[in-house]
């Protein structure tokens, strides 16, 4: 009998690695070195090798990277940081926090990704960053972000939080690792992305050694010589036994990411014969992580969709379903309904379906007969 379809399933992808996991966490607790040092230490070696970046310091969450990185960056108050309206909330939930201004700009239809022209247009003199999201685990356009950015003066900031491992080329070629491209780029560890511990984790990237050091000094109290504090810090560590769980499961990440592009050209090869249903935009710079897989419906209920699949026993999910200039949290004079023709038609029209690395061959055939057997 098959399976029951989830849309993450990290209970096989367990089972599959449980010896090598449950010896590392072992490990970490023979040694009780709990927090920093060992396993850390050794994870954040292994991953700055497999990214090809000169820092990864590892931090308690992606929130958390997000907002250490902003804080890295001396931002003023009223500084302005421009960021898409269509994504997950911490990207701008960090900057308010801050004290910063957040900017939000609408996004490519196709990629879901930061719209290049919005972006162009909503440079002012009090902007400083920009933080592109790489939604969905595909790159932004890093080439015009970049050059952007150069022109004026820009930090830019990735959200790698759902992109690692997925790789962008830049027009002259040179090729390189999500959220290694800007001066910083976070990630998350949470369990359901595309690498994800048991419990919380994040991480910051960056080439740039005087920022690193000053990363590392602000995750820790602000924190340079102990107990002399340089800066206003914080607290926020990835623990010895999520470091554990990240070692090993890179090793698989490469896989995990042909695991889900494998099912992702199921889809596409399915669903592009659909005349009401749009498969995900590729951009050809980037290759592509799938840390989600994404429709966007054209003249279907979404709801009675969404209905029928859950009848059937296939869960889907809507990401996202309102666009953060229309959260209640982050309304006001700059922004009015309409302001983003693009993410409010995305938020009313998308729907992601079951992404993870353990579905089968079996699993992705039923999901897209039952999609199709609806329209
Ligand atoms: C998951 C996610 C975050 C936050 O990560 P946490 O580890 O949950 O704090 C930030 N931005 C994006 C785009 C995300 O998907």
């Amino acid at each position: 009998m098959m399976q029951e379809i989830q849309m993450v399933d990290l209970k096989n992808q367990y089972l599959k690695i449980k010896t090598q996991i449950d010896s590392g966490i072992q490990e970490v607790i023979d040694s009780t070195v709990f927090i920093k040092g060992g396993k850390v230490d050794e994870f954040q070696k292994n991953l700055e090798n497999y990214l090809g970046v000169k820092h990864v310091i590892p931090v308690g969450n992606g929130t958390d990277a997000l907002q250490i990185s902003l804080m890295a960056l001396g931002l003023k108050p009223g500084d302005e940081v421009i960021t898409p309206t269509f994504t997950f909330i911490a990207t701008a939930e960090v900057v308010a926090l801050l004290g910063l201004t957040p900017v939000l700009v609408d996004v490519d239809y196709d990629t879901f990704n930061i719209s290049i022209e919005s972006l162009k247009r909503s440079i002012t003199s009090k902007t400083k960053a920009i933080i592109p999201v790489h939604l969905f685990g595909q790159n932004a356009a890093m080439d015009q972000i970049m050059e952007i950015a150069h022109a004026h003066d820009l930090f830019v900031v990735e959200d790698a939080c759902q992109s690692i491992g997925s790789v962008y080329t830049f027009a002259g070629g040179r090729k390189i690792h999500s959220g290694c491209m800007g001066d910083v780029g976070c990630t998350s560890f949470f369990p359901s992305k595309t690498l994800g511990c048991y419990g919380d984790g994040g991480a910051i990237f960056t080439n740039n050694d005087e920022l690193a050091a000053k990363i590392r000094a602000i995750a820790n109290h602000g924190m340079v010589v102990r107990y002399y504090h340089d800066f206003v810090g914080v607290n926020s560590r990835l623990d010895s036994i999520q470091a554990a769980v990240l070692d090993v499961k890179l090793k698989y990440l490469d896989e995990y990411i042909r695991a889900r592009q494998k099912v992702a050209n199921a889809y596409n090869t399915a669903f592009s014969k659909c005349g009401s249903l749009i498969v995900p935009g590729k951009n050809p710079q980037s290759t592509h992580a799938y840390h989600q897989y994404t429709l966007k419906l054209n003249g279907v209920d979404r709801n009675a969709l969404q209905a029928h699949l859950k009848k059937k026993g296939v869960p889907s999910m809507v990401y996202y379903p309102v666009p953060l200039h229309m959260q209640k949290a982050y309304r006001s004079e700059r922004y009015h309904e309409g302001a983003f023709p693009v993410a409010e038609r995305l938020s009313a029209s998308v729907l992601s379906l079951p992404m993870h690395t353990e579905l089968t061959e079996e699993q992705t055939q039923y999901i897209i007969n039952s999609v199709v057997e609806f329209l």
